[in-house]
């Protein structure tokens, strides 16, 4: 499953009436608030003053199940305490739970069991707009709105101006390809507009992210290969997304993996192993395992992709 699986379905659903609505960010997480059993706090707590360099994220004891397979546990006794500017990358194979831990963080579900913090504020205390506009989100198919190029990465904050929509471009990578598009900015794209690549998308999607400055970014890498000119321009906008936040990824890349702080390891729902990309290598156990089958595989077969 991608990031955000759960509310992907809502969020093409909605999508229309949002495009045309003034704030449309707020609209669409109404929207999916409404939607779902995620309630906001009576008296919502705030996020304390963040002094620099990202959030903190804490997670004690999490265990959690889809309502629809009450009886299979998603995540089982989930332990995670990551610190201001951290890299997390996070792997495992199919259905190990690592859209879900994503899922939880924004709290698109709460956990039968355990909390999460972000910040040492339990995130059920915190207005979903507080939680929701602290988190930015590159998912792994990016979506592109029937807009053209600047509204495309406006929506990562709509309040901002053309300056900064453009300065968030260009480190993004996205700036150059926006140029040169027909109309540059004003070119229109999506369906019946222009049609971007697998990696262009991303870097707008890195864009809307940068844009919106949030302290926590949780990242779903993209699974299908680029070409090599598109994978290190993507790879250059990640690293710039990065700085001065607390950031997690799903990893399917060697790069993403070797440049973490961090790697956590996930299976049936649970931390298997950590360490960094040389330690687990050097344990010889599921991580080894993975990035022998993973890291080859799409290295040695780049057009083809992973589930
Ligand atoms: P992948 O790498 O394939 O995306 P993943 O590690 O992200 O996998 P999750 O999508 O988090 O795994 O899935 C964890 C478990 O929860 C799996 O058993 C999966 O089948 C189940 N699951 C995921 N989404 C839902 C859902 N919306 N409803 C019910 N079960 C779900």
């Amino acid at each position: 499953a991608s990031i955000v699986a759960g509310s992907i379905g809502a969020l093409s659903e909605v999508m229309g009436e949002a495009q045309r609505a003034a704030g449309a960010t707020e609209r669409l997480l109404e929207l999916l608030a409404a939607r779902s059993e995620i309630q906001n706090p009576a008296h919502a707590r705030p996020l304390p003053q963040r002094t620099a360099g990202g959030a903190a994220v804490a997670l004690a004891d999490v265990s959690f199940s889809y309502p629809s397979r009450p009886d299979t546990a998603a995540l089982a006794h989930l332990n995670l305490s990551i610190r201001p500017g951290e890299t997390v990358a996070v792997v495992g194979p199919s259905g190990a739970g690592k859209s879900t831990l994503f899922q939880l963080l924004l709290r698109f579900y709460d956990p039968q069991a355990g909390a999460i913090a972000l910040d040492g504020v339990d995130i059920r205390d915190l207005d979903l707009h507080t939680l929701r506009g602290a988190i930015g989100i590159v998912p792994q198919d990016t979506v592109i709105f029937s807009a053209d190029a600047m509204e495309n990465i406006r929506y990562g904050r709509p309040e901002a101006s053309d300056d900064e929509v453009i300065a968030a471009a260009k480190m993004a990578a996205a700036h150059e390809f926006i140029e040169r598009l027909p109309q540059g900015y004003r070119s229109f794209l999506g369906e019946r507009g222009v049609r971007l690549s697998g990696g262009q998308r991303q870097r707008i999607a890195i864009a809307r992210a940068l844009l919106k400055n949030p302290p926590l970014l949780l990242l779903d890498e993209a699974t299908s290969a680029l070409d090599a000119e598109s994978e290190r321009l993507v790879q250059a906008a990640l690293e710039a997304a990065m700085v001065g936040r607390t950031t997690l990824i799903i990893a399917h890349r060697l790069a993403t993996v070797q440049r973490a702080d961090r790697i956590i390891v996930m299976e049936d729902g649970r931390i298997v192993e950590t360490g960094t990309h040389a330690s687990l290598v050097a344990l010889g156990g599921v991580y080894a395992n993975l990035a022998a089958l993973q890291f080859h595989h799409l290295q040695a077969a780049p057009s083809e992709t992973q589930a």
